[in-house]
């Protein structure tokens, strides 16, 4: 009897199963790295192309999945349009610049916007779970295109 490889779906200590759908999807996250955004048809694009025979309505439930398991992030993004990075726990809140026309999105650090919202929880008696920010623009390409 074959012995299988064993399942090597712990994650991180939570203790959270992943079925092979999952891990393939985080994997590539990790491979694309932190700071990478993907929309669900980026990374349907890439299991297809790594031969995975998957609907791009299973991808997004996967996605959503992994962001309610907090191993994904969702950035609310403007007009709907969703992306995914990956969330780690020793990555402070950054924020998002996205232009509104192609989709290009940038991070950028702010102490002054965490302590704003660490001041506005505060005055509100709120307990902060997180702040982001994400800011809508029209990028260099894109505003010279107009
Ligand atoms: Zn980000
Ligand atoms: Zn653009």
């Amino acid at each position: 009897m074959a012995v299988s490889g064993g399942l090597r779906h712990d994650l991180h200590g939570r203790g959270q199963r992943l079925t092979p759908q999952r891990q393939r999807v985080l994997d590539l996250f990790e491979r694309v790295g932190a700071g990478h955004h993907l929309s669900a048809e980026d990374v349907h694009l890439q299991l297809l192309r790594a031969d995975a025979r998957v609907s791009l309505a299973t991808v997004y439930r996967t996605l959503r999945l992994l962001a309610s398991m907090a191993l994904l992030r969702e950035l609310e993004l403007p007009e709907g349009s969703r992306r995914f990075e990956l969330a780690s726990a020793e990555q402070h809140d950054h924020h998002h610049l996205v232009c509104a026309a192609c989709g290009r999105t940038e991070e950028f650090d702010s102490a002054q916007v965490l302590q704003a919202g660490a001041d506005a929880a505060a005055k509100h008696g709120f307990r902060l779970l997180s702040s982001r920010l994400t800011v809508r623009g029209l990028c260099g390409a894109c505003a010279a295109a107009v």
